[in-house]
């Protein structure tokens, strides 16, 4: 048997094999053979990257923007080109199915849009005569070196979410992408020096903790952002800001998917019929991408009396469902990514169950034991005092709760101490309305099982999903990634 091989950095506008003594192994989470093997990067591969993006970035900070959109529009295009190529590098090495997986280059490529109009987004404000013969006017500055911590559920997307607006924006940038799921990050990579980026703009270096804790500490890195868990959201955070960086972390969550009793139909002999769009946002938010979305609806609530044909159908819907490899065959739910998540959700699974929870579907059951599968699984009666209420479980792991009303439901959504996402399904606008205002997260869905934010809006997390003042993607994306000059000119 072949050693699977090493996954390169790219230092400048070399593809290196670092000289390092610990890997991770990459998983095919599908058939859990290992593909390649992550390098774990120390503090001094970190300082040749952000040497060698530190040397380049004058140039590229005084790149007129439009020249720097440039750049960006080429690598959109060859982002499209390579469009089906990277959807198979994401399914191959995270277990997403193709769709989820050409979702997650899609989503990317979209910030990569919104990038090619640097020129306009970053222009500031200008205000002649703001005394007598002074004009005042404002630029966005580039900052310097930027580094970017990514999580494994998205390997396109959320690297996506920070390396274009930065360059754009006219900032070197050295991404750290999850070590589980390298090999996406490096095809972008590639694409990006193709589409003629100069050397040392783009760097990419792999590893762990140690690598990351280097990046948090380098004096040349001036702004650090991050995706991933909440634990290791806020030790960036801490350890960044201590270190005089402006830091972005985003962390886990615990969404919250409300089906109202009008979104329970009756049909022709009476009985009662869970609409489609409920039923389907459900089921998409659950287990799309196999639970691990940062936005995935993982707690379900129903109103009384509906709960039972709600969970009744769900549970079908969930029993119809495929689990398999998701790049050999047409499957509903991949897999997710470790053995060792595998085991950790069989274990949260197995406690709940020997607690109060029903186990009205165990995912545990019909599964091959052959790669990372965990089936479509929902625990019902779950209290405000159980771990499933407040902790992530990060997987296809649907708890279900039942509220007597929808006053009684945001009240106790709003104990969640993350505040990522939450969604209603109903045909009833002032109920809609009161869910908007009075749910204490950063991001609503109103018929919408996901409501994430496309590139065009920032992505608002709040309390424990979020660390820092400006999120990343949109608006607040552009105004991260610059600082503000202001001049007074007096010409007479
Ligand atoms: P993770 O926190 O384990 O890893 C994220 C990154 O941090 C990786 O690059 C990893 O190498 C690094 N890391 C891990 N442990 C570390 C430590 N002790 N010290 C320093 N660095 C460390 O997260 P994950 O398992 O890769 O991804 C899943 C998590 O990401 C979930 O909690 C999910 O909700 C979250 N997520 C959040 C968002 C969001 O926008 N809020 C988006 C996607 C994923």
């Amino acid at each position: 048997m072949t050693t699977p091989s090493v996954v390169p950095v790219l230092v400048g506008e070399q593809w290196l094999e670092p000289e390092v003594t610990q890997f991770t192994p990459v998983h095919r989470p599908g058939t859990g053979e290992v593909i390649a093997r992550t390098p774990h990067c120390g503090a001094v591969d970190v300082d040749m990257a952000v040497q060698d993006a530190h040397a380049a970035f004058p140039d590229w900070a005084n790149t007129p923007a439009p020249d720097r959109g440039r750049v960006l529009f080429r690598y959109r295009e060859l982002l499209e080109a390579h469009f089906e190529e990277l959807a198979q590098i994401v399914c191959r090495e995270n277990g997403k199915t193709m769709d989820e997986a050409r979702g997650d280059v899609r989503r990317g490529i979209e910030v990569v849009e919104l990038a090619c109009g640097i020129g306009h987004l970053s222009k500031g404000e200008h205000l002649p005569q703001i005394a007598n013969g002074i004009d005042g006017f404002s630029s966005r500055e580039p900052l310097g070196v930027c580094a970017g911590i990514t999580p494994f559920n998205f390997p396109a997307m959320v690297p996506m979410w920070m390396f274009p607006v930065a360059i754009a924006c006219g900032n070197c940038f050295v991404l750290k992408p999850s070590e589980k799921v390298p090999l996406t990050a490096n095809r972008l990579g590639e694409l990006f020096v193709e589409a003629g980026l100069p050397p040392g703009v783009f760097n990419i270096v792999h590893g762990g903790r140690e690598v990351v804790d280097a990046l948090c500490r380098h004096p040349r890195i001036v702004a650090v952002s991050f995706v991933g868990s909440s634990a290791v959201a806020k030790h960036v955070y801490e350890l960044s800001t201590q270190h005089g960086k402006r830091c972005q972390a985003a962390g886990g969550a615990k969404n919250v998917i409300l089906v109202m009793p009008d979104a329970v139909e009756s049909d022709v002999m009476g009985a009662a019929i869970v609409a489609d769009m409920a039923m389907t946002g459900v089921l998409s938010s659950a287990f799309g991408c196999a639970g691990q979305r940062c936005m995935a609806g993982s707690l379900l609530m129903g109103i009384g009396d509906h709960c039972d044909p709600l969970r009744d159908q769900l549970v079908s819907a969930m029993e119809a469902m495929t689990v398999g490899d998701p790049l050999d065959s047409d499957v509903d739910m991949g897999a997710v990514i470790d053995g060792g998540s595998r085991d950790r959700l069989n274990k949260a699974v197995a406690a709940a169950a020997s607690a109060d929870l029903v186990l009205a579907r165990d995912g545990r059951e019909g599964v091959s034991n052959d790669g990372f599968f965990v089936g479509p699984t929902l625990l019902d009666g779950v209290t405000p005092d159980h771990y499933v209420f407040t902790s992530e479980l990060f997987g296809p792991v649907l708890g279900m709760m039942r509220p007597a009303s929808l006053q009684e439901a945001i009240d106790t959504l709003n104990r969640i101490p993350y505040g990522n996402a939450a969604t209603i399904f109903t045909s009833d606008g002032s109920a809609a309305r009161q869910f908007t205002r009075e749910v204490s997260c950063g991001m609503v869905g109103v018929n919408v099982g996901v409501p994430a934010p496309m590139a065009l809006f920032s992505f608002t997390g709040w309390d424990d999903s979020f660390y820092g003042d400006l999120h990343v993607q949109g608006h607040e994306g552009v105004l991260f990634y610059t600082r503000q000059k202001t001049v007074l000119n007096r010409w007479l």
